[in-house]
């Protein structure tokens, strides 16, 4: 049944960015090589950790039996009973707004988190080295709208069928799986 494969959050992230990086890593079960770009993402997040403030609990483990969805959410801060869930970035993103796959993963980490711990995110943000942040609300339809993309998800995961590549194709410069997808 396709409600019993795990989804985690990073999973969710690459599906936004392009529907086949997720159909490589799973269903085609290849490691991609490392991006000098992935590599210091790596190097990055392992450094991140030491940066804890009263309010910020970070590296959290998230499990949500309902959903099937899971994985490590880095940061969560509650400010006047309100919670932001948080990720660590090393670059300002284009225009200074969160990407869609940041987005994406952002929510389906609330979604986890509300399902199982019954604690309702109210803000998404990035933040970033020297202590700049980027923070906007979460709607339900935000929700919704990464609910129907887990759903399609798992039914390519389950019917095993190669998805249209990115229609982005800069998106491919870097990406891991460029060598085997692009001969397609
Ligand atoms: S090379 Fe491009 S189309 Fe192929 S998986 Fe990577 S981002 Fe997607």
């Amino acid at each position: 049944m396709t409600n019993e494969i795990w989804i985690n959050f990073e999973l969710v992230r690459q599906f936004f960015y392009c529907k086949r990086i997720p159909f490589f890593r799973i269903v085609a079960c290849v490691k991609g090589y490392s991006s000098y770009k992935m590599l210091k993402g790596i190097e990055y997040h392992s450094k991140r950790f030491h940066r804890e403030s009263i309010n910020l609990v970070t590296n959290i483990w998230i499990e949500c039996p309902k959903l099937k969805l899971r994985g490590f959410v880095d940061g969560l801060r509650k400010v006047r009973n309100e919670w932001t869930i948080l990720d660590f970035k090393q670059k300002l993103p284009f225009q200074n707004k969160i990407p869609e796959h940041y987005k994406a993963q952002l929510t389906s980490e609330a979604i986890a988190l509300e399902c199982a711990k019954n604690i309702k995110v109210s803000w998404i943000q990035l933040q970033f080295p020297g202590g700049r942040r980027i923070t906007e609300e979460l709607t339900d339809s935000d929700k919704m709208r990464t609910l129907r993309a887990i759903a399609e998800l798992r039914y390519m995961l389950k019917t095993e069928q190669i998805p249209e590549p990115t229609k982005s194709s800069r998106k491919c410069k870097d990406c891991e799986y460029r060598k085997i997808c692009l001969p397609l």
